[in-house]
């Protein structure tokens, strides 16, 4: 079967790939290639009840299928160059910020309007933060909340399913040179193609390696965020998530001068497990409705890990971590705030003691037999600096979830069209190491597919 062009992966950087190409050239013959489900098939086995734990599902409905690892995010998009990706590096500031306001407008046409526009400029808590040795940092949210997050998706897929041909379940296993074009190998079949779309995401990052191994595509070795993932009483972080949604504050260690940064906020939220090629760390989103919102909101606190000489597995690094963590507590390990400085365990009885009710069934157990002291350090002064902005956010009861790691992909080598040496065959999103987030990763894909639509 010959397709004019053949997207692997249908996270947002697929989908808006696979949008604007139809969007440019209705002509063109497109297939969509992803190793999860279709949307409405996608479920988590884990309900809190039967299933308390992750079960290691043979294709991750968190992170595999439509919409991607994106699809129960937070759905929060950031519109900014300071953080979610180097996208602007190979593109240009301007451009990758019209990109990104671009996708924003997609997102409102397709069933997010009404949602909150959050912005830091102009806000008096810039001040408050650097007062306090805090760095926010700049940038616009919009924020769609997992429920309309999920509406959009099913929009957009409605509107691409006539137009595009759609492989779920269907894993691409090999992609191979062919002639001037791309041979597109799954377990059953093969498929040709001019021009080939890798947007395979984080989960795909073990494949995306034997890809550029079989193209002779040079890569780069990434960095490893390592970290936990905060949960406390909504009211502590008011100050700051009724004014911003989501705030990226970076603080410097005195200790160490080590950077440690808050990432992915959830006002209201709940935080949940993550798999990563059968690993389990956590993660956290939230929802627009309010009447699924929980009385607490969760954060991560992270430190970023980069090995180059003579180790240079940084996501190998981080994977041993998290295993440890898995290891310790057959899954993610919860910790009151007050038992880790007093250095004792959590039980289960201080758990249902304390005042904060933890909204993911995790084991509670000791980080600092899991995190290294340094980075634990880090995330201990980080938590009292941010104690002087919000008070109570160092209390005894507030929730530690560990651990949170976020992997990034290799950096695979693509000029300023994002194509690899091999004409004709583009990486995008998270799989390519530009981009590490759902505004980037969408914006990733409209430029690639404009690209292509102009010089076919
Ligand atoms: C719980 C959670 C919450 C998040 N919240 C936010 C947030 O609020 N804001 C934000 O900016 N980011 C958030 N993120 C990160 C965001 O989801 C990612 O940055 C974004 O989805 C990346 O898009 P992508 O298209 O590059 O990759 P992905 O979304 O990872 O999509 C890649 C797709 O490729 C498929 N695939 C992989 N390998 C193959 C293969 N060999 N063949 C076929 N298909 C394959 C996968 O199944 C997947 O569906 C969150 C992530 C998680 C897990």
């Amino acid at each position: 079967m010959k397709y004019d062009v053949i997207i692997v992966g249908a996270g947002p950087g697929g989908i808006f790939s696979a949008f604007e190409l139809v969007k440019l050239n209705t002509n063109l013959k497109i297939a969509i290639f992803e190793a999860g489900n279709s949307l409405e098939k996608r479920k988590c086995p884990i309900d809190g009840d039967k299933v308390k734990s992750c079960i290691k599902c043979p294709t991750c409905a968190i992170m595999n299928g439509f919409g991607g690892a994106g699809a129960f995010s937070d759905g929060k998009y950031n519109i900014t160059n300071q953080f979610g990706g180097s996208l602007y590096e190979y593109i240009g500031k301007q451009q990758a910020i019209d990109l990104m306001k671009y996708v924003d407008e997609i997102n409102l046409k397709y069933g997010g309007e009404g949602t909150k526009l959050y912005s830091t400029a102009d806000t008096k808590i810039k001040k408050m933060c650097l007062e306090n040795g805090l760095h926010l940092l700049d940038a616009q949210v919009r924020h769609l909340g997992t429920d309309i997050n999920y509406v959009v998706l099913e929009n957009l897929y409605n509107h691409l399913k006539d137009k595009v041909d759609f492989f779920f379940r269907t894993p691409v296993e090999k992609v191979l040179k062919n002639g001037d074009g791309y041979l597109v190998k799954t377990a059953s079949d093969e498929y040709e193609c001019d021009r080939c779309i890798i947007s395979v995401g984080r989960s795909g990052s073990k494949w995306m390696e034997t890809v550029c191994e079989d193209l002779e595509i040079p890569t780069k070795s990434n960095r490893v965020d390592i970290g936990v993932r905060v949960e406390l009483p909504a009211e502590i972080f008011s100050t700051m998530t009724d004014e911003l949604y989501e705030s990226k504050i970076v603080y410097r260690t005195e200790k160490f001068e080590d950077l440690v940064r808050t990432f992915c906020m959830n006002p209201h939220g709940a935080v949940v497990n993550e798999n990563t090629n059968g690993i389990v760390t956590v993660n956290g989103h939230s929802y627009e409705d309010p009447s699924k919102h929980t009385d607490n909101t969760n954060f991560a606190l992270l430190v970023s890990k980069h090995f180059s000489e003579p180790f240079k597995d940084s996501n190998g690094y981080g994977e041993s971590i998290a295993r440890l963590s898995n290891m310790l507590g057959g899954g993610v390990i919860v910790q009151r705030f007050g038992d880790l400085v007093r250095g004792r365990r959590s039980n289960a009885a201080r758990i249902s003691e304390g005042y904060v009710t933890p909204t993911l069934a995790a084991t509670p157990g000791d980080l600092s037999l899991v995190i290294p002291k340094r980075i634990l350090d880090g995330i201990i002064e980080m938590i009292y600096a941010l104690d002087k902005i919000c008070p109570g956010t160092a209390n005894d009861d507030t929730l530690l979830y560990g651990v949170e790691v976020k992997f990034y992909n290799m950096e695979v080598e693509l000029d300023e069209n994002l194509e690899t040496r091999n004409k004709g065959l583009f990486v995008i999103g998270d799989g390519s190491g530009v981009t590490h987030s759902l505004s980037h990763a969408s914006a990733s894909g409209v430029y690639v597919a404009r690209y292509i639509a102009e010089n076919m």
